[in-house]
């Protein structure tokens, strides 16, 4: 397995920050501790990628399970009983709570979460849920929706952001505003007061986490790409961390494509 440094080699080091780190070096870490994908940099030619990521490397998805396990000892050793109505989860027995999460409804036990369809649930979309238990948090939602970037240390996950759920969200949709109107059926939605948007939405991930979605259609015939923004709640913060706010877009994005497939 490369080193670090020896990876960072192979890197474009221009910092761009588009895999979502703020740094060239700071990937390099990652690449070399399994814990990130080298796909991530779209600089970096895919000639690169053996040299990179030789075949011991531990996959994205054995990591997700480690880290999951983590997450689930820390969600434990809260009291559910307690903090389930301050996040808008429903009690079903002593250690068994329902909750609504994108458009699906989901349940959590100590052994793991799953789809009330019997859906199972990736890994990273478990880690957010026992992360939103961990954090137990408790404030007001402030009904002001703000940028990634106003909120601090987040300069590199503003670039994540853009790369994996706004610039995508623009790219599926261009043209199809009706597609996208539709694919948000079934998700709990609310009005924002005023947005110059053609599409503006509030769209809750998680029931204190809503995430507004501006999306400006542009012009393709004159090539005037769509262009998307998404905001949160200025309190977002108090129940998740940056990196999951993040998450809960890209999945959110994910769902609208996948629903707009169909
Ligand atoms: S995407 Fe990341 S690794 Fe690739 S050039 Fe930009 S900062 Fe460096």
């Amino acid at each position: 397995m490369p080193g670090p440094l020896e990876i960072l080699k192979f890197l474009p080091k221009t910092n761009c920050q588009k895999c979502g780190y703020a740094s060239c070096l700071a990937f390099a870490f990652a690449l070399a501790s399994g814990a990130a994908d080298p796909k991530r940099c779209p600089e970096l030619d895919p000639g690169l990628l053996p040299q990179i990521a030789p075949e011991k490397k531990l996959p994205e998805e054995d990591f997700a399970w480690k880290v999951l396990e983590e997450v689930k000892k820390k969600a434990l050793q809260t009291d559910w009983q307690e903090i389930a109505p301050r996040l808008g989860l429903e009690m079903l027995g002593p250690r068994e709570l329902r909750i609504p999460y994108l458009d699906l409804w989901v349940r959590l036990k100590p052994e793991g979460a799953a789809g009330e369809d019997g859906l199972e649930l990736d890994p990273r979309d478990q880690i957010l849920l026992y992360n939103y238990l961990s954090f137990a948090g408790n404030a007001p939602l402030s009904g002001e929706f703000v940028g990634l970037e106003a909120f601090p240390h987040s300069v590199s996950k503003v670039a994540t952001l853009r790369r994996y759920a706004e610039e995508k969200l623009a790219e599926a949709f261009t043209g199809r505003l009706p597609a996208l109107k539709q694919a948000l059926d079934g998700f709990r939605t609310e009005v924002p007061a005023l947005s110059p948007a053609d599409l503006s939405v509030i769209v809750f991930v998680l029931p204190r986490v809503p995430l507004q979605i501006n999306f400006f259609e542009g012009d393709p015939e004159d090539g005037l790409p769509a262009e998307a923004k998404v905001l949160f709640d200025r309190a977002a913060i108090r129940y998740l961390d940056l990196e999951s706010l993040v998450f809960c877009a890209e999945r959110l994005v994910e769902r609208l494509i996948e629903k707009a497939s169909h």
